[in-house]
């Protein structure tokens, strides 16, 4: 299948200028640039691009959030800090495609009214950074970004700016903090970065693969866009397949895809011809599904109905030979290692139920470390100021909700 996230991947040379405009690229932004930037808003708003980072907000209603007053200072973000386990779908965009990413900023960046924006790039993807500079140089010295726009007038500047290595800064207001040379800290919300974002200005954030379906959105229509997927989840995903399967790889899909087909059709089955015990769904924050629940299709509504989210996309398949009381314990210490520490329940919560896993796996578990550790996740969803106390909640303990018999067989005391 060919898509409109991926569909270059097989044109070389495609990161340079040159080639992406042989392939019609820039085209949506010479299109946006002749409109008024209220219609570009109602096309986005109409296509029902919702976010591919995580959690799935309606693109259009960020913008629609915005205060009135165009006269006001406002910043556009793309969120590339690519840090959730299991997730590495951005970075194919990034890499192989960054004028995508590129026009899709200037575009929304146009439409929102934002002079200037930044692309938040987590450090370790240091020589993905370096493609990014260079083709935001390359648009640059060829009036596609920067001052006077296509000759337009429109000016648009866009920034790489390197994370740290903090997984908490790909939470939007944790990353904004990060830019503005603060500890990477969620803040409390409302208000929300709509209103008072970054250095206190109407801030629009979105992740990479958002920002680069919009030119598509633009070039195409809304209609287009509403062709590819289903209702409530419209156009395509990058799907991430690691793990136990032949063919790890990103497979670009419309929303709707069935996720049994992902891992023995596209993925090529399990390796080894083993049996499949479980896969995670969307990244590593999204709660377990056994292998007897994989018969869904790889959308927002269906994986919420099946007890999951679809998160980021990024699909952990695991065989009949993983232990789940060992993926539970490298998922409890992920979260514990990663909470910024700014409210109780997460901090000590995620630390304790690493601390009650590590014993277990010890084989020093007593009798009620389970029902503890559940009743750690109860109390710390929906009691934290950002979702990573509820993501570690959810993935741990829905993994000792769904294999109870392999953590019990464990306890010695
Ligand atoms: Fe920090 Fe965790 Fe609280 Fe988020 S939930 S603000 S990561 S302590």
């Amino acid at each position: 299948m060919e898509g409109f996230l991926l569909r270059n991947r097989d044109i070389k040379g495609l990161h340079s200028l040159e080639v992406y405009r042989k392939h019609g690229g820039y085209d949506a932004l010479k299109k946006a640039l002749a409109m008024p930037p209220e219609d570009i808003v109602s096309m986005v708003v109409e296509s029902e691009l919702r976010g591919r980072g995580g959690a799935g907000f309606p693109a259009g209603m960020k913008w629609k959030f915005l205060p009135a007053d165009r006269s006001k200072k406002r910043y556009l973000i793309c969120n590339a800090d690519e840090g959730e386990p299991g997730t590495f779908k951005d970075r194919q965009i990034m890499e192989f495609d960054p004028h995508l990413l590129i026009e899709g900023m200037t575009i929304a960046a146009y439409a929102i009214g934002a002079c200037l924006g930044f692309i938040y790039i987590r450090g370790e993807y240091d020589w993905i950074a370096k493609v990014l500079v260079r083709a935001i140089k390359e648009a640059e010295d060829n009036g596609l970004s920067g001052s006077n726009i296509l000759g337009t007038g429109y000016q648009f500047c866009i920034d790489v700016f390197r994370g740290a290595g903090s997984y908490i800064c790909g939470e939007e207001t944790a990353l904004i903090e990060s830019i503005e040379g603060k500890a990477g800290r969620p803040r409390l919300k409302p208000p929300f970065p709509a209103a008072y974002g970054l250095f206190g200005e109407p801030t629009v954030i979105h992740n990479v693969a958002t920002i680069a379906s919009i030119p598509f959105i633009i070039e195409n229509g809304p209609e287009a866009f509403k062709e590819m997927g289903k209702p409530g989840s419209y156009g395509t995903e990058l799907f991430g397949v690691c793990g136990h399967v032949n063919k790890p790889g990103v497979y670009e899909y419309p929303m709707g895809m069935s996720l049994r087909k992902l891992i023995y059709e596209v993925a090529g089955g399990i390796k080894g011809g083993k049996k499949l015990k479980a896969v995670i769904p969307g990244g590593l924050s999204a709660p377990v599904l056994r292998a007897d629940e994989i018969d869904v299709t790889m959308d927002f509504e269906s994986l919420l109905a099946a007890g999951s989210v679809l998160g980021t996309g990024g699909i952990i398949v695991l065989d009949e030979d993983v232990s789940m009381p060992h993926v539970a314990q490298k998922t409890a210490k992920f979260f514990a290692h990663e909470s910024c520490g700014e409210c109780t329940p997460c901090r000590e919560g995620t630390n304790v139920i690493k601390f009650l896993m590590d014993r277990i796996i010890a084989g020093q578990g007593a009798p009620d470390d389970i029902a503890q550790i559940q009743r750690l996740c109860r109390y710390i969803r929906g009691s934290t100021i950002c979702a990573l106390g509820e993501a570690a909640a959810m993935s741990v303990g829905t993994m000792v909700k769904k294999f109870r018999g392999e953590f019990e067989s464990l306890l010695t005391r």
